[in-house]
């Protein structure tokens, strides 16, 4: 039985002339590209080679505005943490009476200590204000996608030093970039974006501008999601090199599929399949071989094959479903910035979902501003910026730093809510908190290793690997022989890892840079040392935190007997009282002190526990707090949580 063409097109969710370009490049017996009918287990195995692989689940964020909000009230964005002196600062209220207020809710604080988010709310609330949870921005979570269209494919090219990078961008801008009667490109701004022609549908892809992931990781290092895919670019006459094996792990780290372009294919002396042996050796096995990887050889001098590079950057982008919504507010990536005379702050940015118009409030990061006009490659006006285009903003109040995610936002109070939050958190990021991710309820912790020869990395490699506790797993990033340079900074920023030295330095800028950054560098000279300071550091991530959790609550209905122990009447309210539990009192919804269960009775009989709601009790409450009728006793418990 024959499988028409459509159905597979339809079963795939892929566009007919897409799935028609995806066909040439599968190598599957017996296949036609070209045929409208395929024998079934043809279909099947066409099916099998380009069902998108598992993804992470698409989370689909609720549209800004989309709760209702109380007029009346103001609201603040608070981040997952707050220090009290910042708390205070965001509720324009004096610290004192922040201090005096944490006391009287049981919790007594100093200027520098941080709140949790619910802390901080419930706090806020009862200064009259509404709460929203700050997204933490710092770290690199999966992307919210929402549905929409697909978007051109965002491209970054890796690779050595000298083996052809900037000659490929070079290429393709002289030849895919579309020239209009005003004339090629007549300013950079950070990226462009490439036309090409694909079986009779105009394709576009947009290429980051700098190459090499020095620059790639910079921008990744404020957590933004830049690219969606990497291109490779190896030498075909010099081969896999340390930095090509730096830039598949800042690729992989970035979760982004990789292209191989193995270039300068016209030299004497390329050796393709040499190259392909040694990707092969670092975890790309290339499709030819079996393997995932796609791979083209290239000239970038002569341009061979630089359409078949550009035809299956579209190709892996489309079975990686890069969608974006197209209407509403934008949100893209700062990819560059800077001062022009006479005209302030410029930031180049790339849009990823939504539209930029002029006039939009934008915030990025700790800047932000009102745009006063959007200007592309050719110094022309744009009216808005789309999902993938790139293009110069200009209008920000102070100069948004490469990398932070840039957003069209409701106001201008919203604006600054957000900068100075995002600025707060970056002076506040510390150790403890960027030295983990979760993944799925699993602590990570990402390691960048670092020793001065071969032969110490693979010990140290294979002793890692045995070491995790039951909480947490160590997951080596990325690993090489030599100085600890930016680069392995950068990195680490990115995936907030730990860099562990063994025997190595780290350079001077690279010691400015992790200071700045908050970066955590480790040095041992002893590999017993290292692994031993891992194993604590790996318990303290795994150590539990404690949460107060409300056990039980009573209303006080009558006063006995003052003094150290006050005999109260009181009434269950909720759930459960024991003798010995700790409480805190409550009076018109504030807490005003705190107290111990001393013993509890019904009429003459001493009780252990209350636990059937509206009984009336005596209760032997223990406090330096004398209570009233109407007072409410709440028992609490701590809970360890992980
Ligand atoms: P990058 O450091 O990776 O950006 O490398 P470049 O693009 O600066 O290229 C390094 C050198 O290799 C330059 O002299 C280029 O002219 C040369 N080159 C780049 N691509 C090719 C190629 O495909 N063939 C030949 N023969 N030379 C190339």
């Amino acid at each position: 039985m024959a499988v028409p063409f459509s159905v597979i097109a339809k079963k795939l969710k892929i566009e007919g002339p897409r799935l028609r370009r995806a066909l040439r490049h599968l190598e599957i017996k017996g296949l036609d590209p070209k045929a409208d009918f395929f024998k079934k287990e043809v279909a099947q195995e066409i099916i099998q080679a380009l069902l998108p692989k598992k993804k992470a689940p698409i989370k689909v964020k609720k549209m800004e505005g989309e709760k209702k909000t109380k007029k009346d009230k103001e609201e603040v964005l608070l981040p997952s943490s707050v220090r009290v002196k910042d708390l205070a600062g965001l509720l324009k209220i004096p610290v004192t009476d922040l201090l005096k207020k944490l006391l009287k809710e049981g919790v007594s604080a100093n200027l520098n200590q941080s709140l949790d988010f619910e802390t901080a709310s419930l706090i806020a609330e009862d200064f009259g204000k509404k709460v929203g949870l700050l997204e933490d921005e710092a770290k690199e979570e999966e992307e919210v996608v929402e549905r929409g269209e697909p978007r051109p494919p965002i491209v970054v090219i890796l690779g050595h030093v000298d083996h052809g990078k900037t000659s490929l961008l070079d290429y393709i801008r002289k030849t895919k970039v579309a020239q209009r009667e005003s004339g090629g490109i007549t300013q950079h701004i950070g990226s462009y974006q490439a036309e090409i022609d694909s079986e009779g549908e105009r394709r576009q892809i947009t290429f980051i501008d700098t190459p090499g992931h020095e620059a790639f990781s910079k921008l990744r290092s404020l957590g933004a999601k830049v690219t969606d895919l990497a291109v490779l670019v190896v030498a075909a006459d010099d081969g896999v090199k340390p930095q090509t094996v730096e830039a598949i792990d800042h690729a992989k780290s970035a979760g982004i599929p990789i292209v191989v372009a193995v270039n300068k294919i016209d030299k004497k002396g390329a050796d393709p399949e040499k190259v392909k042996k040694e990707l092969a050796e670092n975890g790309l096995l290339p499709e030819e071989w079996g393997g995932t990887t796609p791979l083209v050889e290239i000239s970038a001098k002569t341009g061979k094959n630089i359409d078949e590079l550009l035809e299956l950057i579209v190709l892996t982008a489309d079975l990686s479903d890069i969608q974006a919504r197209y209407e509403g507010m934008g949100e893209g990536v700062v990819i560059e910035s800077h001062i022009e005379r006479g005209k302030g702050s410029v930031a180049s940015i790339i849009c990823r979902q939504g539209q930029f118009k002029k006039g939009d409030i934008v915030v990025a990061g700790g800047a932000w501003g009102r745009i006063k006009r959007i200007e592309n490659e050719r110094k022309e006006v744009k009216e808005k910026l789309l999902p993938s285009e790139p293009a110069l903003v200009f209008g920000f109040k102070s100069l948004p730093r490469p990398g932070s995610k840039v957003r069209v936002v409701k106001g201008e109070k919203e604006a600054k809510d957000r900068a100075e939050a995002w600025e707060r958190e970056m002076r506040e990021r510390g150790f403890a908190q960027s030295l983990y991710s979760k993944v799925r309820g699993e602590k990570i912790l990402p390691i960048v290793l670092k020793a001065d020869v071969q032969g110490s990395l693979e010990s140290l490699m294979s002793s890692l690997e045995k070491l995790k506790s039951d909480k947490v797993k160590v997951k080596v990033v990325h690993s090489g022989v030599g100085n600890i340079s930016e680069s392995d900074i950068y990195l680490a920023l990115a995936s907030s890892a730990l860099i562990l030295g063994f025997r190595v330095k780290s350079d001077l800028a690279a010691q400015r840079l992790a200071e700045q950054r908050q970066v955590k560098i480790l040095t041992f000279d002893v590999i017993y040392d290292l692994l031993n300071e891992l194993e604590k550091i790996l318990a303290d991530i795994s150590a539990p935190k404690e949460k107060e959790v409300k056990t039980g609550e009573a209303e006080v209905i009558k006063l006995f007997k003052g003094g150290k122990v006050q005999i109260l009447g009181a009434q269950l309210k909720k759930s459960l009282i024991k003798v010995g539990d700790k409480v805190k009192i409550f009076r018109d919804n504030k807490a005003i002190g705190m107290g111990e269960v001393k013993s509890l009775k019904i009429l003459t009989k001493d009780k252990k526990e209350i636990k059937e709601i509206g009984a009336k009790f005596g209760l032997g409450l223990e406090s330096k707090t004398t209570v009233k009728i109407g007072d409410r006793i709440v028992a609490f418990a701590i809970e360890k949580k992980i």
